[in-house]
């Protein structure tokens, strides 16, 4: 399918920047203090941020210890420990810090045992004269640092992964326990994802700009559930999963990883911002880039071409303007600063159901 077919309807968003010319610098008011930008499972992790960051925490410390909630939740099933696992059934999780102060980043691929791997990202970043460590050689990397090797599979998405496999064809030696779909984990797992084309994710992305104007950005998920085994997505990679640069900006993602990886989103947001572009402009922009370039296959468009997967962007400029937008209307974001913590809209390209 031609890329035309998914430019040919303008969005409100993209009509409004038709001829426009970039905000002049400094023309959008600008936030005093600390501020951080959380996709929309973050409430939590923004708290426990925030708090850090009122305590006086290195912005990057506050930030990871804010992610690790998520990671340390066997409840949440795409983070860390509880996060559902590849096709094999083996939990491999993505993550990647940077320091927009030194440009500095630290990034995970397909670490297995361990339960925080934003943590060790940043050891990858501190404790290295490298930036990205991957597969058996990030778990020996962290067990070095004293991470011990964990199950990082529950009993809950174990169960999710059974049923997921014994499922996936009639002519395998796999065979489905029956009743499965009146267990209540699988029921919530049907309800909330579908039964038919099913292919969730999630990721928790946090940037931070610090009082002192600091900014940092960390990224963590479990991927695409029943991934194929070494699947890496977009959260490790930097320039992709995060961008953090000081005097311009931060952001991160979530959402469909291969249509943010070929493009590098993130970079492509700071540089948006860069060229003086609000934090909402930017996410757009770059969203505009991959729904109209990105997986130009009729698997991934709609009838009016359109993409049919989903990414998000969390974005904080130097002056601390913060924002998200998604491809597809209804995503949220959640944002800390002096006055708490809430969750918002995020902008968006396209409206769900038109
Ligand atoms: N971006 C993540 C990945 O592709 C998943 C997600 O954010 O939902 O692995």
């Amino acid at each position: 399918m031609a890329a035309a077919g998914a430019a040919s309807a303008l969005s409100p968003f993209e009509e409004k920047l038709q001829g426009q010319a970039p905000p002049a610098s400094g023309a959008a008011p600008a936030v005093d203090g600390y501020v951080l930008v959380t996709s929309a499972n973050g409430v939590e992790a923004t708290k426990a941020a925030r708090q850090a960051l009122i305590q006086g925490y290195d912005p990057l410390d506050a930030a990871i210890a804010g992610v690790n909630i998520n990671e340390l939740d066997p409840n949440d099933m795409s983070v860390g420990y509880g996060g559902v696992p590849n096709e094999d059934g083996i939990v491999q999780l993505d993550a990647c810090v940077m320091d927009g102060r030194t440009l500095r980043a630290g990034a995970v691929g397909a670490l297995e045992g361990c339960k925080t791997p934003s943590k060790v990202a940043k050891l990858v970043m501190e404790r290295t004269d490298r930036v990205f460590l991957v597969g058996a050689g990030a778990q020996k990397f962290a067990n070095a640092h004293g991470f011990p090797a964990e199950d990082l599979l529950t009993s809950k998405t174990r169960k999710i992964w059974l049923y997921w496999k014994e499922r996936l064809s009639g002519t395998d030696d796999w065979i489905e326990a029956g009743r499965e779909a009146e267990d209540p984990d699988i029921k919530e797992f049907i309800r909330k994802y579908g039964n038919e084309y099913f292919r969730p994710q999630g990721t928790i992305h946090m940037s931070v700009r610090s009082a002192k104007g600091d900014l940092v950005g960390v990224t963590t998920t479990s991927g695409l559930y029943f991934k194929m085994p070494g699947r890496v997505g977009d959260s490790a990679v930097v320039g992709a999963g995060v961008y953090s640069e000081n005097g311009v900006g931060s952001c991160g993602s979530t959402g469909r990883g291969e249509a943010n990886l070929v493009t590098c989103g993130s970079h492509t947001v700071v540089e948006f911002m860069r060229q003086g572009r609000s934090p909402e402009e930017a996410c757009l922009l770059a969203l505009k880039r991959i729904a109209e370039k990105t997986h130009n296959v009729p698997r991934h468009r709609d009838e009016k071409g359109r993409p049919k997967f989903n990414v998000s962007f969390y974005a904080v400029d130097a002056k601390g303007r913060t924002a998200a937008a998604a491809i597809w209307s209804g995503a949220k974001y959640v944002v800390g600063d002096n006055e708490g913590v809430r969750t918002l809209e995020s902008a968006y390209l396209y409206k769900k159901g038109t």
